[in-house]
C-alpha cells in the first residue's frame, strides 16, 4: 500500500448500518476537510490519467463531482455531470438500472458530449458497478467512447471491476478494500 492509499484509508470514516443495516458506508467527507490530502488526491488522479488522451471527464452525482471536477481542471478538459432523474434542466438522455432493491435512473445532457470524444467516468466509490455501468451506457448513447473508469475507493470484494471490462480495460482506484 502506498502512502497516499494509507492516508486515504486512515481518513475515510466508516459509518456502520448507513443507509441501511449491514452496509458499512465509506464517508469521504473527512477527505474534503483535509486540504493537503484533497490536493494530493487530485494530483495523483491527474498523474495517472494525464497521458490517456481524455477529452472529457464525466462525474456521477454527487460525490463524483468533487474530484471529478478538480481532475478535469487539472487536465484542462471539460467536466460533465451525470445526475439523478429530473435534475438536469435541458434535453437529456436517460438510463434506468436495477439496484439491490428497486431501480435508479440517471441522466446526461444530450449536447454535453461530442461524438467520438474519449470520456473518463469518475465516481467516489465502486461497489457492485451498477452506477458506473449506467454512466458508461449514457456515454455510449451520447456518441462518446469510454476511455476509462476512475474511483477514490474500490470495494474489490463486490467484483464491480469485472463488469466494467466490457466498456474499458482502463480502471483505476486510489484505494482498495
Ligand atoms: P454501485 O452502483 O453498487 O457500484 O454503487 C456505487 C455508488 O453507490 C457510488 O455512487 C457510491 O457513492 C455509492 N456507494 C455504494 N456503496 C457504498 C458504500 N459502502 N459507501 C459509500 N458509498 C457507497
Amino acid at each position: 500500500m502506498n502512502n497516499l492509499e494509507l492516508q486515504i484509508k486512515n481518513t475515510i470514516r466508516d459509518v456502520p448500518d448507513f443507509p441501511k443495516p449491514g452496509i458499512i458506508f465509506k464517508d469521504i467527507t473527512p477527505l474534503l476537510s483535509d486540504v493537503q490530502l484533497s490536493k494530493s488526491i487530485t494530483d495523483s488522479l491527474a498523474a495517472f490519467w494525464q497521458n490517456s488522451n481524455l477529452d472529457v471527464i464525466v462525474g456521477i452525482e454527487s460525490r463524483g463531482f468533487m474530484w471529478g471536477h478538480s481532475l478535469a481542471q487539472q487536465l484542462e478538459v471539460p467536466f460533465v455531470p451525470i445526475r439523478k432523474k429530473g435534475k438536469l434542466p435541458a434535453e437529456s438522455h436517460s438510463f434506468e438500472y436495477d439496484l439491490e432493491y428497486g431501480s435508479a435512473e440517471i441522466e446526461i445532457h444530450k449536447d454535453a458530449i461530442i461524438g467520438g470524444q474519449n470520456v473518463l467516468i469518475h465516481d467516489d466509490l465502486l461497489a457492485t458497478g451498477g452506477t458506473a455501468i449506467g454512466a458508461a451506457e449514457l456515454v455510449k448513447i451520447s456518441g462518446g467512447k469510454v476511455g476509462g473508469f476512475s474511483f477514490i475507493v474500490e470495494l474489490s470484494f463486490l467484483s464491480g471491476r469485472d463488469k466494467l471490462e466490457a466498456y474499458s480495460n482502463q480502471m483505476h482506484a486510489l484505494s482498495t478494500y
